[in-house]
């Protein structure tokens, strides 16, 4: 996590380092992975997390789905991180204005029965959040990183290391005008 996020200051502040990138590298990891994070994030084009965290080959294990959302594949995806390539940290991103949540807002707003699987898995936090004070887009895309994270950390794959404390989940909302990540507690 100390390593995410001193990239993600890296990246911010335009110092990037782009570590691991090199030929060498390349060849190093070619005889196997050993990345030090599971990053979960959103598809869009703004963030890649290699780029955001100042990160290079083989360090990130990286599972990227519209909405940042933790179906069925998506965990057994990052339990393959965790239980073959050694990951104890995973973050769940999220970020503003996400395309995917918005469309999950309008659809609820419109009561829309019959949504496709992304949307169904976004409308528990819609459904969450409708009607608390402030935009609802942020506060429907802060409540799915919360919700992830707690589907993550219930999993029967991946609970029992969470309950042992082997295994970190944590959770944090990307600022497409900073380039920031805010760490969210699992809690509000
Ligand atoms: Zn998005």
């Amino acid at each position: 996590l100390k390593l995410l996020l001193e990239g993600n200051q890296r990246f911010v502040a335009g110092k990037l380092e782009h570590p691991n990138q090199t030929p060498a590298r390349r060849a190093e990891v070619a005889k196997g992975q050993h990345p030090f994070a599971a990053v979960l994030a959103c598809s869009d084009s703004r963030t890649p997390p290699e780029i955001i965290f100042d990160r290079g080959l083989g360090d990130l294990f990286v599972v990227r789905v519209a909405g940042n959302v933790a179906d069925r594949v998506v965990i057994e995806s990052l339990d393959y991180s965790v239980k073959h390539l050694g990951v104890r940290v995973v973050m769940v991103l999220g970020h503003r204005r996400c395309g995917a949540v918005i469309a999950a807002v309008e659809g609820h707003e419109e009561e829309e029965k019959d949504v496709g699987p992304m949307l169904k898995e976004l409308d528990p936090a819609v459904a969450a959040t409708k009607g608390m004070p402030g935009d609802p887009v942020e506060n429907a895309v802060r409540a799915n990183v919360r919700l992830v994270m707690l589907n993550l950390a219930t999993s029967s794959e991946l609970r029992a290391m969470v309950i042992s404390g082997e295994l970190k989940i944590v959770g944090g909302i990307y600022d497409l005008d900073t380039g920031t990540i805010e760490m969210l507690r699992a809690k509000e």
